[in-house]
């Protein structure tokens, strides 16, 4: 299969994006077991390869033009592939130009600041990406499914009131909007699973003991608010979904087109801000040129010592 272009990549991302001002109504609105026609699993996997590829040449963009930074926030409920898309994002890319942060049950300390006080903590300065594996938006989605967890958070009566979610939704909308003029981008994925495919999930972690680690008995009763979550994220689809900060919806029950979804997302981001490596000034150009000279001056430049990979021919090492 040939790489995919950046145009294939464009369609894809742009296939997923929640309209702004448009009704999302879950789980009938978006299909979790949706896989783009005319693409198999095996393609899947090689094109994700050329993404890597491409991911980590726009991000030595990004952090050497210094301008821009990207908050990449991840969504989905347990076992929706959020930490699998994360990592498949992360390789390849220069570690030290992106952070990833999760985000627990607040701490005291977290729940006696305003609510979005954390996030803020953690967003990505200029060049650098940031990846959020949970974000602010769980304060408009395990808190309202537990309003109990609302009370923990000692707000002033006007600040829980029955209008409480549209006042975060708006508050959040404008976060993002001043952080987005700033030049921190905030790019939003909701990894939408089935209720089968997570049932299907949870009984492997349960059965294979290398993965009973990622299973919680919490997270079969959170799975009996299922109808509630849905509602709950539908409800975020429908008022978050800003021209400045937009939702996308990936289908989440088929991990290899989940994964290419993701990196065609946070490309497309890239591909949007087009970041430059800044051209050097005349002074700059002048002072290497100054500087080599000097080295050359030094005398004959003699060959390297002799990188043995090169001697061992194919099949040394693997490709990477
Ligand atoms: P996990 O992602 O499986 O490690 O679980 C993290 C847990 O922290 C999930 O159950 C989240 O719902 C919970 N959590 C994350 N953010 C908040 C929040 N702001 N308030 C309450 N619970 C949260
Ligand atoms: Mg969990």
């Amino acid at each position: 299969m040939k790489p995919p272009k950046k145009s294939e990549l464009r369609r894809l991302a742009v296939s997923l994006r929640v309209p702004p001002g448009s009704t999302v109504r879950l789980p009938g609105d978006r299909d979790p077991g949706h896989a783009s026609p005319g693409i198999t699993e095996a393609q899947a996997v090689e094109a994700l390869a050329e993404t890597a590829r491409l991911l980590a040449d726009y991000q030595s963009r990004l952090a050497a033009q210094d301008e821009f930074g990207v908050a990449v926030v991840i969504q989905g409920l347990d076992a929706s592939g959020k930490d699998g898309a994360i990592k498949n994002v992360m390789s390849g890319v220069n570690p030290a130009g992106v952070n990833v942060h999760s985000f627990k049950v607040p701490s005291a300390e977290e729940l006696s600041h305003d609510y979005l006080w954390r996030y803020a903590q953690k967003l990505p300065r200029r060049g650098e990406i940031a990846i959020f594996n949970r974000s602010h938006y769980e304060e408009v989605l395990v808190v309202r499914v537990h309003p109990e967890l609302l009370v923990k958070q000692h707000l002033p009566a006007a600040a829980r009131g029955h209008d409480v979610w549209k006042r975060r939704f708006h508050e959040i909308n404008e976060w993002e909007r001043y952080l987005n003029d700033n030049g921190i981008k905030v790019v939003k994925i909701f990894l939408n699973l089935s209720k089968d495919e997570q049932r299907r999930r949870f009984l492997d972690r349960i059965d294979h003991p290398a993965k009973n680690w990622k299973f919680s008995a919490a997270d079969v009763r959170e799975r009996q608010s299922w109808d509630d979550y849905q509602a709950a994220f539908s409800e975020v689809l429908s008022n978050t979904s800003t021209a400045w900060a937009p939702w996308y919806v990936v289908p989440a029950d088929h991990k290899w087109f989940a994964r290419l979804a993701v990196a065609a997302i946070v490309i497309d981001e890239l591909a949007r801000i087009d970041p430059k490596f800044p051209t050097v000034s005349k002074e700059t150009a002048d002072a290497l040129k100054a500087a080599r000279d000097a080295l050359v001056a030094e005398g004959p430049v003699t060959p390297p010592v002799a990188d043995t990979k090169k001697h061992h021919g194919k099949g040394h090492g693997k490709h990477l």
